[in-house]
């Protein structure tokens, strides 16, 4: 059931790849009106559609590695300024570096500024297996898992019948890396984001449902 709730957050998800911040942020978004604005997304788009900006992406991707600050900081820029994001949005997978943090800081206007960062805390432990179990639905978007939220039929979408996909970053020889980048690049926004007085954590090693109402409450 999707409840109806305002809010006029404009928030970072920030957490470890698999801390389930897209799933969340999916779903926050569609029940509050919220502009759900994934770099990831918006990425993995252009390399679909083969625009220079996605061939250039993809290395970086297949590679575990992240794309460079200044391609992400531009398309950001231009993505907050649609009419939807004027309210309120959450920023998934954005800010990645403190470079661009502090782009981000410097970009905003004062009147819609940045007002939470929510941090999704999991155990690396736990990551590992939620990053090479997930499966993504080539068609809507929806996200499953091989264990925790299997579909019906193993390969083909509830929701929807596409098909699944394992997304090229979660094959096993590129979480690894992936987990090293945040531990050595996303990791240190935690303090950062701290001085600034806006983080707020959540424990995210808990049910999806139990974590969706505590973000409900952080968000209002
Ligand atoms: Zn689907």
């Amino acid at each position: 059931m999707v409840m109806a709730v305002s809010l006029q957050a404009r928030c970072v998800f920030l957490g470890a790849p698999g801390a389930g911040k897209g799933t969340q942020a999916k779903r926050v978004a569609a029940a509050a009106s919220v502009a759900h604005i994934s770099t990831g997304d918006m990425l993995r788009q252009e390399v679909a559609a083969g625009t220079p900006l996605g061939r250039a992406a993809k290395e970086f991707m297949d590679a575990g590695k992240l794309v460079p600050d200044e391609v992400i900081i531009s398309m950001v820029q231009e993505r907050i300024r649609q009419p939807d994001a004027r309210a309120a949005w959450i920023l998934d997978g954005f800010p990645r570096t403190l470079p661009q943090a502090e782009a981000l800081d410097r970009n905003l206007p004062r009147e819609a500024a940045l007002t939470h960062v929510i941090y999704f805390a999991v155990p690396e432990a736990a990551l590992v297996g939620r990053l090479s179990g997930r499966r993504s639905c080539s068609r809507c978007g929806a996200i499953w898992h091989v264990e925790h939220q299997p579909t019906r039929r193993e390969g083909i979408c509830d929701r929807c019948d596409g098909e699944l996909l394992q997304r090229s970053d979660d094959r096993p020889e590129a979480i690894g890396k992936r987990l090293e980048v945040y531990r050595s690049q996303t990791a240190p926004l935690l303090a950062y984001y701290r001085d600034h007085q806006v983080l707020r954590e959540v424990d995210a090693n808990r049910p999806p449902d139990v974590v969706y109402q505590e973000l409900l409450k952080l968000m209002q």
